[in-house]
């Protein structure tokens, strides 16, 4: 058999104990090069993958706490895991399916459910239909879809299919630790509308290496470009943990406002009742936004279990596209918006102004009927309740919008499309003159604080020319630079007393100098506009 024969050819690849233990490892010279091409093409050093033996044994990262928790198997629900995949690496694939054989207690793994969405990748077709029926346990099971479908409706495909009490879906690039099912099977069973997310580990893309510093994790949120985003836990979470958990708050399952999407697993047949997914979101994105408010706003809670331990390879770009090169990500996360976010969805628009009436939204209109039936709350209830310490740039502020000279369109505060998520330095530029841009949205809060969604204006003394730097806002809230807008029309700085200033541009980046009443280059105004009013 022609398949036997390269099956063969793969397993000798293999070099048994290479990044065993998530050790990282490397190639050398020819290979080397080789590999970093695939790296170029795949997101994913895949020459060292396949290498790497599908069995490699996992790191040791649990908790000491999580070695007391005792589970009793056989009162646990059944699990079936689900992963679809589209043009994955073939042994990145493998790797994730015998890591999940290696580590789930086979009492509690009713099936693995693999389902291709009409990948092209040769090898993903006969080779692997082979490998399953002839080297797999027959628990394992393949599906293919009839034409590429996305994410959503490839993981609905699978989710008809299982038989399992819980629904655990995987990205096709995991590796799993010991011990990593039973703590989420086990919340589930105590409470069934408990969505429960793994604790995500990187590894690494291009040196297989299981990156994990201690037990610390963060959280989800959520930014109003429609981007899932890591927090910190925040010290009102650790308080309900106290109460919850007592003295092992270490490892209590933690609130978490949104989930990254990959991983995660939910009872199946709360999966269902709760709405599944919106089966019209194509491609890949958004739809874990979707889930997450939708789980909170219609009575159940998001849950990171940190005894249970999940490695999953972050790649830097997608190596795949959809048909017509839609941006499906913004397309769903509209979908969303329109059902969940309420009058938020405004702050959405602002920011992704291209996604106002973008015309291949199509219809929600039975998703909002599922959340009129399922008598869901409001998402001011799940802001204030669920995800409190968010900030929005037009709450409990004095002023927001642009800001420009006095009475001088050519400079508004700026971002100038720098890296949002650095500190960067604050710049001006030409006011835009009907929509709010993006990049020139700023706030003033009630505390004085000058700021983005995600940064706060500072004064960067360490130089001669002090130039204003806008830096990620503590995420406690807790002010560290204040601002008066003075009378004069001038941002003070309370700390060092100076004043934000226009003079002698560099660059187009402002500055900030002794402040003095009678300079004009020290003005600043909130410009109104007729959107504004939110
Ligand atoms: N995927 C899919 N169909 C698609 C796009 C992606 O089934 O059209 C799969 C993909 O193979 C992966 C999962 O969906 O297993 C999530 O995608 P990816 O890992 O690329 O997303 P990321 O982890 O980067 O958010
Ligand atoms: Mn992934």
């Amino acid at each position: 058999m022609a398949f036997e024969h390269e099956i063969e050819m793969d397993l000798s690849k293999q070099i048994p104990g290479l990044c065993d233990f998530g050790v990282e490892c490397f190639l050398s010279g020819e290979e080397m090069e080789i590999g970093e091409a695939s790296y170029a093409e795949n997101g994913i050093n895949v020459i060292l993958s396949d290498k790497i033996s599908y069995n490699r044994s996992p790191p040791y990262v649990q908790h000491e706490l999580c070695k007391n928790v005792h589970y009793d198997i056989l009162s646990l629900p059944t699990a079936s895991v689900i992963i679809t995949f589209y043009e994955e690496p073939y042994s990145v694939l493998l790797r994730t399916v015998h890591s999940v054989l290696n580590t789930a207690p086979s009492a509690i793994l009713k099936e693995i459910i693999l389902v291709d969405d009409f990948s092209s990748r040769r090898d993903l077709k006969g080779k692997l239909g082979y490998y399953v029926k002839t080297r797999l346990s027959s628990k394992v099971k393949l599906f293919r879809m009839r034409r590429q479908s996305g994410l959503v409706r490839a993981r609905l495909a699978g989710a008809q299919r299982a038989t399992g009490s819980v629904l655990v879906f995987l990205d096709a690039h995991c590796e799993c630790t010991s011990g990593w099912l039973q703590p989420l099977l086990s919340r589930i069973h105590q409470s069934r509308s408990s969505v429960v997310v793994p604790l995500i580990d990187v590894i690494n893309q291009k040196t297989f290496e299981y990156e994990s510093d201690g037990y610390g994790f963060d959280i989800g949120g959520f930014t109003l470009d429609g981007h899932f985003d890591w927090h910190d836990v925040p010290e009102r979470e650790r308080e309900r943990q106290r109460r919850e958990c007592k003295d092992e708050i270490e490892i209590c399952p933690t609130y978490s406002p949104t989930m990254a999407g990959g991983l995660f697993a939910i009872s199946r047949d709360y999966f269902w009742e709760i709405g599944s997914y919106d089966e019209q979101m194509d491609g890949w994105g958004g739809e874990n936004l979707e889930m997450s408010f939708r789980i909170w706003m219609c009575g159940g809670t998001l849950e990171t279990i940190p005894c249970s331990r999940i490695g999953h390879i972050f790649r830097e770009f997608h190596p795949y596209s959809f048909p017509n090169d839609k941006d499906t990500h913004g397309i769903n996360t509209v979908r969303m918006a329109k059902v969940w976010m309420d009058d938020y969805q405004e702050l959405l628009y602002m920011n992704r102004p291209d996604l106002r009436n973008h015309p291949d939204v199509g219809d929600v209109t039975h998703r909002k009927v599922l959340r009129d039936k399922l008598k869901c709350k409001s998402f001011e209830w799940y802001m204030q309740n669920i995800y409190p310490e968010k900030f929005i740039p037009t709450r409990n502020v004095q002023n927001y919008g642009r800001i420009s000279a006095i009475e001088d369109d050519r400079f508004c505060f700026d971002d100038l499309q720098q890296n949002i998520d650095e500190p960067y330095n604050l710049g001006v530029y030409s006011c835009y003159k009907h929509d709010i841009a993006p990049s020139q949205l700023f706030s003033y809060t009630y505390n004085k604080v000058l700021r983005t969604e995600r940064s706060c204006a500072t004064i960067d003394d360490r130089r001669s020319t002090k130039y204003i730097v806008m830096i990620p806002c503590n995420s406690d809230d807790e002010v560290t630079d204040t601002w008066v807008h003075t009378s004069f029309n001038q941002f003070k700085h309370e700390q060092t007393g100076l004043c934000i200033d226009r003079k002698n541009l560099d660059k187009n980046l402002l500055h900030a100098a002794v402040c003095d009443s009678l300079s004009k280059t020290q003005k600043w105004e909130f410009q109104k506009t007729k959107k504004q009013s939110i």
